[in-house]
């Protein structure tokens, strides 16, 4: 289920969604109202004729919704259920998450996929620090100028960063 569209917090340069509305006649971006969540929810676990129905909530970045949003499709799901069993999965990228997202996803079971970005190219790593164009700590001249080297922070746990030694 995309809620809200294309619409993220994000803007990787390889994402495929992001923008679509701009390429796909009748395709818009906005909030799902709660009607239409509801008459959505209704429709789709009346419409499958299985014992268990899975919601995948993605997007877009589906935590945009608001927690409240998901709160409120929980009860629905509740409220048509019947003998079906309802599960969730929630693809996101993880930013916006805090602990109360977390209670709820226990709460409720939610499966929880997260969206990560993998180590660059062997064969293209950025010169500098090789995190440098996607650290929200980057420093300019620094990080994309020189590499920093491995410290151990503690007996099991070693970081490359100039965080750590102190820019
Ligand atoms: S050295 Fe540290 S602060 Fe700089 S880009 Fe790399 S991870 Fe970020």
């Amino acid at each position: 289920m995309k809620t809200n569209g294309s619409l993220c917090n994000l803007d990787c340069g390889y994402c495929y969604y992001l923008n679509k509305e701009d390429s796909v006649p009748g395709l818009t971006t906005g909030r799902m109202s709660d009607e239409l969540l509801e008459e959505f929810t209704r429709q789709y676990i009346a419409g499958q004729d299985v014992d268990s129905v899975l919601f995948n909530w993605h997007g877009g970045e589906p935590a945009l919704m608001g927690l409240d949003f998901y709160r409120k499709a929980v009860q629905l799901q509740q409220k048509y259920a019947g003998t079906k069993r309802i599960d969730n999965d929630f693809q996101t990228n993880g930013t916006l998450l805090d602990d109360e997202w977390c209670e709820f996803f226990k709460q409720n079971n939610f499966w929880v996929g997260l969206s990560i970005d993998g180590p660059p190219h062997p064969y293209n790593r950025p010169r500098g620090c090789p995190f440098h164009p996607r650290c929200p700590h980057f420093m300019a001249s620094t990080c994309d100028q020189r590499r920093p080297s491995l410290l151990s922070v503690n007996a099991n746990h070693k970081v490359a960063c100039f965080l750590e030694h102190g820019g």
